[in-house]
């Protein structure tokens, strides 16, 4: 039999090493705890969950609901094991913490094509080979993997700014140009000084999320989150981030007090994400913060702020849409480490790594799901991102193309469309998954 070799049992890894035995591949799954524990992790079970017990809301008004259904379709080891440690949490598909990694445990041990090796990885091994060793990468490995990636690839926190669902930004008040002379690749919002005020007084009072000690940053002048540049001054974040220079309001004919800037983040445009705006706030706070910039009052964020210690690839940079890195195809990288941000999207990334490893090593090519589907979208996205200032994303409905409008409609509202994406996704993703040859289930939503 074909042999791979899969680092990490966390969500990722545990979901790779089993997607990839499920093709009828042998793998040597690699995992340091619980001889050598992570800053976060507190026992050696396999994915272990390091903070909320949620993999996020359930059913096809949700982003994360519909990657759930694209799992549970095809078997998925970590949505299966979650749909069987659940506990009731409104719509969310919440587990029991030790319930599920004893069960994600228990399915990985007891896999006869699993062989598990309670070590640690110092360097990348030969061969095939889906690399998955999380946020926490150990410092021997993450070393190596700058020597195959190049080390101003590898990042080791997150110093991510609020990113916002083009749909949702009213451009009646925003508008797009550079400044002087550049080219208009950006949206910017203006403030009058009555605006400004209001939303630095708001800045000023706004609660910053407690990071566990060893997750505190040292900020350099690069990545120096808004509140604190705030801190040094009321007019400090109008003489850097929010400077109005050389952007002529085309509805003024001036320049305005101070500008918030947006910079498109994906091929397609349809998420922007606000320059120099990296924040540690709490999501609530962040919200109304946002929705105080003009042209932003009704703003969708699709991914908050967030400022920790992280360990991920830039990924558009260094991966393809398959998982593979461009500079070694026997290579994948999956999770967190691959530029994915939370628990379902790890195990998913995983679970696709694992599987293209498996078919590497059968011979066949790998693959990567349409575009029209969660997982495809997302990972889509990881490799088209605008590799500048590249930081983690988790699933949300930018991600996916809208539904083709009806003639003589204007404009869909999310309740509408929706559910329209869930099921041209679900069909496209079983259409796909058919023609590759996987055994599909007709349980996509959880069992009640
Ligand atoms: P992990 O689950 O961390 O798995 C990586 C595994 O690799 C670990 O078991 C580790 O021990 C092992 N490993 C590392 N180096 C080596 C090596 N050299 N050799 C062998 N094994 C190695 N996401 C959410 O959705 N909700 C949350 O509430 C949430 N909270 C988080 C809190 C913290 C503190 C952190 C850091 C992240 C959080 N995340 C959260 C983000 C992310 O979803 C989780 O970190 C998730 O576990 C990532 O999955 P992963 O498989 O990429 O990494």
């Amino acid at each position: 039999l074909a042999q791979i070799t899969v680092i990490g049992a966390g969500l990722a890894g545990a979901e790779a090493a089993l997607s990839a035995a499920s093709q009828g591949v042998r793998v040597r799954l690699y995992e340091m705890r619980p001889h050598k524990m992570t800053p976060a992790h507190r026992t050696g079970q396999f994915a272990e969950l390091v903070c909320s017990t949620s993999l996020g809301g359930e059913g096809e008004m949700q982003s994360k609901g519909m990657l759930q259904a694209e799992m549970r379709s095809v078997g998925a080891g970590i949505v299966g094991s979650a749909d069987h440690s659940r506990v009731p949490a409104g719509n969310a598909l919440a587990v029991d913490r030790e319930a599920f990694s004893a069960e994600v445990t228990r399915r990985v041990r007891e896999c006869p094509l699993i062989e598990v090796v309670e070590e640690e990885l110092t360097a990348v091994p030969d061969g095939i080979c889906v690399i998955a060793s999380g946020p926490l990468t150990s410092d021997a490995l993450a070393q190596d993997l700058m020597r195959l990636t190049g080390s101003e690839r590898l990042s080791f926190y997150d110093a991510a700014a609020p990113v916002i669902d083009a749909a949702s930004i009213d451009l009646d008040t925003a508008w797009r140009a550079g400044r002087y002379e550049q080219s208009a690749d950006y949206i910017n919002c203006p403030f009058t000084k009555e605006e400004y005020q209001t939303f630095i007084a708001a800045l000023e009072q706004a609660r910053s999320h407690t990071p566990h000690d060893w997750e505190k940053l040292e900020f350099f002048e690069g990545c120096m989150p808004i509140e604190e540049i705030a801190r040094r001054g009321p007019d400090t974040p109008r003489f850097g981030p929010m400077s109005p220079k050389g952007l002529d309001n085309p509805r003024t004919g001036r320049w305005p007090y101070a500008v918030a800037q947006l910079r498109q983040e994906d091929a397609e445009g349809r998420m922007w994400s606000l320059v120099g705006f990296q924040t540690g706030l709490k999501w609530g706070d962040q919200k109304e913060l946002v929705q105080l910039i003009p042209g932003l009052q009704n703003a969708e964020i699709v991914r908050y702020g967030v400022m920790h210690r992280n360990t991920y690839l830039n990924a558009p940079e260094v991966l393809n849409a398959t998982m593979q890195l461009k500079a070694d195809p026997q290579k994948f990288v999956a999770g967190v480490l691959a530029g994915t941000e939370g628990y379902l999207e790890s195990s998913a990334t995983g679970w696709l790594a694992g599987l293209n490893a498996a078919r590497l090593a059968q011979g066949k090519d790998p693959v990567a799901p349409p575009p029209t589907t969660m997982l495809g979208g997302l990972v889509h996205y990881l490799a088209s991102a605008n590799p500048k200032g590249f930081q983690p994303m988790n699933v949300n409905w930018a991600l996916v193309p809208d539904p083709p409008l009806p003639e003589g409609k204007r404009k869909w509202g999310k309740r509408e469309k929706r559910p329209l994406m869930f099921r041209q996704g679900m069909s496209d993703w079983q259409d796909w998954a058919g023609e590759i040859g996987l055994t599909i289930s007709p349980h996509v939503l959880a069992q009640p």
